[in-house]
């Protein structure tokens, strides 16, 4: 039997994001985004997080921190490269990997049967979004 765990560092986030903690924690289903983070493999959870958190190692990361003179996206060499920037970069390559994810993440929706309104507006607010 699964143990119930302690959400206060998840609810203290929240807070210091600005949340209104008791309302906007519990409309959040803790349980479940455990269950599935558990689920994942140790790459797959550190990418996750870092992408969550803004802690990709960019371009504009490197020059903050000292590391890189430029602060410019390798690919496109036409923006700063940061976390948002790598999510919609045009650079040919990019492309067809985003396009690629895409397609996956489409085929993981439907297969694990999400309600297909759902669907179309989870996949929607992503193509928008890149
Ligand atoms: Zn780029």
């Amino acid at each position: 039997m699964r143990i119930r765990r302690d959400y206060s560092g998840e609810m203290a986030a929240l807070n210091s994001w600005g949340a209104n903690t008791s309302a906007d924690a519990n409309k959040i289903n803790w349980m479940a985004i455990d269950v599935a983070i558990s689920r994942w493999g140790k790459y797959q959870r550190g990418s996750v997080l870092k992408c969550v958190h803004r802690w990709w190692d960019t371009a504009e990361r490197k020059k903050r921190w000292g590391q890189s003179e430029s602060n410019i996206c390798t690919l496109c060499n036409l923006s700063v490269e940061t976390s948002d920037h790598v999510l919609k970069c045009k650079h040919e390559e990019m492309v067809k990997v985003m396009n690629q994810l895409l397609h996956e993440m489409k085929n993981k929706i439907k297969s694990c049967g999400t309600y297909p309104l759902l669907q179309k507006n989870k996949l929607n607010s992503i193509e928008i979004f890149s």
